[in-house]
């Protein structure tokens, strides 16, 4: 009996041994779990980002301000050489807004929680004027407006009509949903626009164009758009370069007071309406991404790099709250967990909060450019073959369910090791789609393995790029358990004997 019990359990260390050589101990996992679900800074954290901060908006005053504030509190947290490093020449240059009044005065009086374009100009004081509603079929239409909108306020046509949703705004992934994400995707089939809504769009964009061309021309004191859901005001940029003329004032309102004041003018009543926009333009062209590290310790692994990030710039309207401090807050948890159980990795862990997303993706771009591959000499730098895992998060406030693999089935064993001791928290799929649209995108595109998480939705699609993404569109539950998901990822690519492989045949050779 005694020895059947000592070859099982001879049976079972052999078991342990083989997994021994990738997966990090229950032990550690407690402590994580521990340091994130007891001692969490989460809250902490996300006042900071949102309330404390303010928007984010690319090479901003504000911006620059928010790199300062955040520099201190990494400094503060022990991580090393916390800083800001250079990734990007910007054209536009910064842009702030300091003062946004909007209303209609007639025929009666109501003020308007509308938002300013970012890089449009300001108005001249408080300014009155009658509104006069853009209503163009095609570019024909638009001759008689032609030397009638000098000194008016300009509304522009609706595109977009208000939808009644009968869809919940918050939900959570099905399992029967997590199936199908589990299903290898290929072959994706290439979904080409169809050529009607092609004709249609190059149509709308040319009367778009000639719309802009002809406001140049007449100078009316502003112009005001409409779009967004349930009474919220989008946030949107116009086109700037640093040293051109201050364009002209431009104002975003909910899909709503748009659509009233449209709707009356059709009928043929008189709207007016008064503005007080003040906004400033600074020269600064630098695009920053903010750096810091937990070193490696391995003689021989500690020059590679498990690196974490998301964007830090948002948009102007809201505090950027579910986009995208919901990502940095996950990421700056993850690092402080690590940081503070004294775990010394094999490989160096580097947190990279990314600049200038929403605009270009200029932030990684830069990054990737000056450490990782040279793209206009097609040349590979040290930091390419030094890269161990990027982790991106970048979908709102929403739980960490699995995982996007990006077509890499080399980095499936890899997964399916590390994400041991985390199945308990819901980080289940493995999926081998791609997704895109955010920072990851740009290593993943040089073979290197980049990914994003599949998260629940939380009321991301109707907030994000709005007035309304703020500290209450965070989910601190949520937001916790992504943070001790991405402290474990991290760690046990930081301290794999392996490495998950580049996809092969990339970095495609420069064309010339
Ligand atoms: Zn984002």
């Amino acid at each position: 009996m005694k020895r059947v019990i000592f070859s099982l359990m001879a049976m079972v260390a052999m078991v342990s041994a083989a997994y021994a050589q990738n997966s990090l101990s229950a032990e550690l996992a407690y402590k994580v779990k521990n340091e994130g679900f007891a001692k969490s800074k989460i809250e902490e954290m996300a006042q900071f980002m949102t309330d404390d901060m303010g928007p984010r908006l690319a090479a901003s005053q504000l911006k620059l301000r928010a790199e300062k504030m955040v520099i201190e509190y990494l400094k503060e947290m022990g991580l090393s050489n916390p800083r800001a490093e250079y990734a990007f020449d910007f054209a536009k240059g910064g842009w702030d807004n300091e003062m946004n009044y909007v209303a209609m005065t007639a025929p009666y009086y109501t003020s308007f929680a509308g938002n300013p374009k970012a890089w449009s100009g300001s108005t001249n004081g408080l300014v009155k004027g009658e509104v006069v509603l853009i209503e163009a079929q095609s570019v024909a239409d638009l001759d008689k407006y032609k030397g009638k909108l000098a000194g008016k306020i300009v509304l522009m046509p609706v595109t977009q009509t208000y939808q009644m949703n009968f869809n919940p705004l918050a939900t959570r992934f099905t399992e029967e949903e997590l199936e199908v994400l589990a299903q290898d995707p290929r072959p994706t089939s290439n979904s080409r626009i169809p050529s009607i809504s092609r004709a249609a769009s190059m149509a709308s964009r040319e009367l778009q164009t000639a719309i802009t061309n002809m406001l140049k021309e007449e100078k009316p004191v502003a112009i005001i758009s409409g779009g967004g859901t349930f009474n919220v005001a989008p946030s949107r940029g116009v086109q700037y370069k640093v040293g051109d003329p201050e364009p002209i004032c431009e104002v975003m309102l909910p899909i709503e007071d748009h659509g009233r004041m449209a709707r009356m003018i059709a009928k043929g009543e008189k709207v007016e309406m008064e503005l007080n926009i003040k906004n400033t333009f600074t020269n600064n062209q630098r695009i920053n991404n903010v750096i810091a590290e937990i070193p490696g310790t391995d003689p021989k692994l500690k020059n590679e790099i498990v690196l974490i990030g998301a964007h830090f710039d948002s948009w102007h309207g809201g505090t950027g709250g579910a986009d995208n401090a919901s990502g940095c807050i996950v990421m700056m948890e993850a690092m402080r967990i690590i940081k503070s159980l004294g775990i010394q990795p094999k490989r160096t862990i580097r947190l990279a909060l990314w600049g200038g997303e929403e605009q270009g993706l200029y932030g990684s771009r830069g990054y990737a450019n000056i450490n990782l591959y040279d793209s206009a000499k097609g040349k590979k730098l040290d930091g390419y073959d030094n890269f161990a895992l990027y982790l991106n998060m970048d979908n709102g406030s929403g739980r960490f369910r699995g995982i996007y693999l990006e077509e890499n089935d080399q980095a499936v064993p890899f997964f399916e090791t590390w994400k041991k001791h985390i199945e308990t928290l819901g980080f289940k799929t493995l999926s081998l789609r791609r997704t895109g649209s955010t920072d990851h995108v740009v290593f993943n595109g040089l073979g290197l393995p980049a990914y994003q998480f599949i998260q629940d939705e939380l009321e991301y699609g109707r907030t994000y790029h709005t007035v309304m993404d703020t500290y209450e569109r965070l989910s601190l539950e949520d937001l916790k358990v992504d943070a001790v998901i991405a402290a474990w990822i991290a760690l046990s690519a930081a301290m794999d004997e392996d490495r998950i492989p580049t996809k092969p045949g990339l970095p495609a050779p420069a064309t010339r």
